[in-house]
């Protein structure tokens, strides 16, 4: 084994008996840092965006990350294809914004993706740590990515 994946020896001082975050901690940063991915991606550089469901264009501080297949399908809860940014209106007080949000996704990302994204949707999928942990700091250095193209900040 090399020396660099060598794992320490456990010890019981204070210091190395820190608890690593639970699962349910770390799948709230993530939902945490992929959102603000999912709100700058569909940032227009002007500071605006148009909301995936109604179609009105507005200030993306008032942007949501909104899921099409709800956050209870783990296995989309992540997937670039289901989230896109939605006024607050839609996402939190509309019912039925889901009609909106459906034909504009299809002409978003095409009828193929639309059908794959539905059938993804469905399948069971129980994330590892180590998984969590990636993602999350993949879409950290996405986000400040986009912020030093776009100019923009969350
Ligand atoms: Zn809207």
């Amino acid at each position: 084994m090399p020396y660099y994946i060598k794992r320490k020896k456990k010890t019981t001082s204070a210091k190395t008996s820190r608890k690593s975050p639970t699962l349910s901690t770390l799948t709230h940063r993530l939902d945490d840092v992929f959102s603000k991915y999912i709100r700058l991606r569909d940032a227009m550089p002007s500071g605006l965006f148009r909301c995936i469901s109604c179609g009105q264009i507005k200030p993306i501080s008032q942007a949501d990350c909104g899921h099409f297949h709800s956050r209870v399908h783990m296995n989309t809860r992540f997937d670039e294809d289901n989230c896109h940014a939605e006024c607050r209106a839609c996402n939190r007080f509309s019912a039925d914004h889901i009609i909106g949000y459906r034909e504009n996704l299809i002409k978003k990302i095409g009828e193929r993706r639309f059908t794959l994204l539905e059938f993804k949707a469905h399948q069971n999928k129980q994330w590892a740590h180590f998984e969590i942990e990636q993602l999350i700091k993949y879409y950290r250095a996405r986000v400040e990515m986009l912020k030093k193209e776009k100019g923009i900040d969350l």
